[in-house]
């Protein structure tokens, strides 16, 4: 169970948000404005995530997330931008600021499901070592070795490379890695996202898709991380 704190000043907006990440199964905390937000923290309360709304009374969620990213304790909380500022300019600014993600309002349950679930994913796991014969995953510093030689790869070729480690020998779906590691709802024109990124990391593995090693294609249907000397 993660611990979920939300910044709203739109009264139910933040009561669906609540709804929404109980149903999940986790605890929540709202708040109305950064001095809230503040009064909680000198608790020295950190969650393991954190929603926040950029047009806010007193400081912005901006404001807010400046503040977050400078403190040593609360650096590494994921933030999750939910804001009915969808231009690109708030999106790249929110990511630069440091968010995780950026959700425009009005959002789905379905969405705001996803990219919790996405976000929270990639901090339980982190800390696991992943040996999986010749490939191991360090994702305390996404470190990736094949064959005791180390491989650099980018955030999300981690990403995709770690949920497919975790899931290894099972047959995962363009639409099951789209949700699950990109938090994305639909298949709908992102299929070929799992695709071009499935090339990079075998390009990175040394793998051949005709003979493969690590990665094989399921016709039709996706992909399965299955490393040699496993059984099927
Ligand atoms: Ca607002």
């Amino acid at each position: 169970m993660a611990q979920i704190w939300t910044v709203e000043d739109e009264e139910n907006i933040s009561v669906l948000i609540m709804d929404i990440i109980a149903s999940m199964g986790h605890e929540s905390r709202a708040f109305i404005d950064a001095d809230e937000l503040a009064r909680a923290r000198r608790g020295s309360d950190v969650p393991d995530l954190l929603l926040l709304d950029l047009m806010l009374r007193g400081k912005s969620g901006f404001d807010i997330l400046k503040l977050w990213k400078q403190d040593p304790q609360t650096r590494r909380v994921p933030v999750i931008i939910l804001s009915a500022r969808s231009t690109d300019t708030d999106k790249v600014r929110g990511l630069d600021l440091g968010a995780e993600d950026y959700i425009t309002k009005p959002f789905s349950i379905r969405e705001l499901k996803a990219r919790i679930n996405a976000a929270l994913r990639r901090i339980t796991p982190a800390a696991t070592r992943l040996d999986l014969g010749p490939l191991v995953l360090e994702p305390d510093n996404r470190g990736v070795t094949v064959d005791d030689v180390a491989i650099t790869l980018t955030q999300q070729e981690f990403e995709l490379l770690h949920y497919m480690a975790q899931h290894a020998g099972h047959l995962l779906t363009r639409a099951q890695l789209l949700k699950d590691v990109w938090g994305y709802e639909s298949e709908t024109d992102a299929s070929r996202t799992v695709d071009y990124h499935i090339r990079s990391l075998r390009k990175k593995l040394n793998d051949d898709a005709a003979n493969p090693r690590f990665i094989q294609t399921v016709h039709g249907s996706g992909y399965r991380l299955q490393v040699e000397g496993d059984s099927p």
